[in-house]
């Protein structure tokens, strides 16, 4: 077969490369995951299933840091006494009927190893409640002092109840995922799947519903920032929201006419719609667009001496508007350049009614996809910028950004306003340089960071200051 186009199967080379040790499971095979680890425990311990369950758990789901402790121990009761699974002192069981502490009504009491009875319905009654309550799936025993966790099979005993079943099995499945380091669930909407990585580490995990996550925080995939400086910035964010509602707003008014403009589309090349203005201005800093499209850019550096006159806390406030605006600009970007998905599915489409074949008008996907990846990316530096300290290095640091947001800007107000203003060979070839030229920027920014990181290069503030 022969294809004149054969970046799409580049790209698909290195999403098989980032993506091969992750494996997708479904409730299903988490169950099996589950099932295979407790037999390999029980050939081992010789205890029940419900039991070996408990110490998995307790154990985060790590089978050989399990049995290294178990093999230390000096002798198995011990060992599960210690997990909680067996009373302390087993005293012979006393059966028969009683008058229940819980109830006080006589009749036919049952209970665990530790000794603590009850009648059935109050056993019911304790199970189903904390199994609804949904907290975790190890459940103690009734008796207010006694530690003991109650196995699945006791706990199966009392309960016959499906949909209460069903949810204890939905509280263990949980369970395994959150406490197991390996695992994690996708955050997307009503997806089911939860990941498993060979090696548990901040990384983008892309899920087939279309979500892309960082496997450590769970939060929106954030490179170059890390962890803990998101952590950081979404917390600054949400105290200080009252001083940013101005920003998020989609309205403007024009710098020069002051009519009020509303933007409707990502690119943040904005033109004044007032017929005798169409000023060109920049959505971010609301300068004059020129400067912008040369190497005098400087929308994405906060000029620090501009505020020496004023107080220490307007300056504060004023730098973290500044990397806020640009932070959240980025992120309206990203989500009204969803629309823009439509308008390139169309044009895929028209392409191929004119005799394209479906392979060779893949670069518009591409080029939307690479679009959303670099919106992210700057989203991005702007938390990373916000608290680094300046040096030489965040210089370059600044000099990538800049090149990343003047080639996204590029593209995307090549894909908003130029997809009909082109023969399409013409199209092609810009779009294909255009995408390439936002990857390599892309690439390099992070490449640097990533560097930076190895060798310590980067310092940065608690706060911004
Ligand atoms: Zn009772
Ligand atoms: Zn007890
Ligand atoms: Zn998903
Ligand atoms: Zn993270
Ligand atoms: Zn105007
Ligand atoms: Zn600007």
């Amino acid at each position: 077969m022969y294809y004149d186009d054969d970046s799409v199967y580049e790209n698909d080379d290195d999403f098989e490369k980032e993506e091969v040790q992750d494996q997708l499971l479904l409730p299903d095979d988490l169950e099996s995951e589950m099932a295979d680890l407790i037999l390999d425990v029980r050939s081992v311990l010789q205890v029940s299933e419900g039991m070996a369950r408990i110490l998995l758990h307790k154990f985060k789901w790590n089978k050989n840091s399990l049995l290294d402790k178990f093999y230390e121990s000096p002798d198995t009761e011990a060992f599960l006494v210690e997990a909680q699974v067996i009373p302390k002192t087993t005293q012979p069981s006393s059966t028969g009927e009683d008058d229940c502490d819980i109830c006080c009504s006589f009749g036919e009491l049952t209970g665990l190893a530790c000794n603590h009875r009850a009648c059935e319905d109050c056993w019911k009654h304790y199970l189903t409640e904390k199994i609804m309550e949904g907290g975790s799936s190890e459940i103690e025993c009734m008796s207010p002092d006694c530690k003991l966790l109650i196995e699945d099979e006791k706990i199966k005993f009392y309960i016959r109840d499906k949909t209460i079943l069903d949810k204890l099995q939905r509280l263990v499945i949980n369970s395994f995922v959150e406490t197991n380091p390996v695992l994690k669930w996708c955050p997307g909407q009503n997806c089911q799947k939860a990941v498993k990585v060979a090696d548990p580490e901040p990384r983008l995990i892309s899920c087939p519903c279309g979500t892309q996550f960082c496997f450590s925080c769970c939060q929106n995939w954030h490179a170059p920032a890390d962890c803990a400086l998101l952590k950081k910035w979404l917390k600054k964010c949400m105290d200080d929201s009252e001083t940013c509602n101005w920003i998020n707003a989609n309205t403007k008014e024009c710098p020069k006419c002051f009519v009020p403009i509303e933007k409707n589309g990502g690119c943040n090349h904005m033109r004044c719609t007032n017929k005798s203005c169409k000023f060109e201005f920049c959505w971010m800093c609301m300068g004059c667009w020129r400067s912008h499209g040369t190497a005098g850019y400087q929308c994405n550096r906060f000029n620090e001496g501009q505020d020496a006159n004023r107080s220490k806390h307007r300056a504060y406030l004023n730098r973290y508007l500044f990397y806020y605006n640009r932070y959240i600009t980025h992120q309206q970007s990203l989500a009204l350049e969803e629309k823009l998905k439509e308008t390139v599915a169309a044009k895929m489409a028209e392409m191929e009614l004119k005799g394209m074949a479906w392979i060779e008008v893949q670069f518009l996907k591409k080029s939307i996809d690479a679009l959303a990846k670099c919106r992210r990316t700057l989203m991005y530096t702007y938390v990373f910028a916000f608290y680094l300290k300046k040096s030489n290095h965040s210089e370059m640091f600044e000099n990538n950004q800049r090149d990343l947001e003047m080639a996204t800007e590029q593209l995307s107000g090549f894909l908003e306003r130029d997809l009909e203003n082109e023969d399409l060979v013409t199209l092609k070839q810009k779009v294909q340089d255009l995408t390439k030229y936002v990857d390599r920027r892309q690439e390099a920014l992070l490449e640097h960071c990533a560097d930076g990181n190895e060798q310590d290069l980067w310092e940065f503030t608690e706060n911004g200051v």
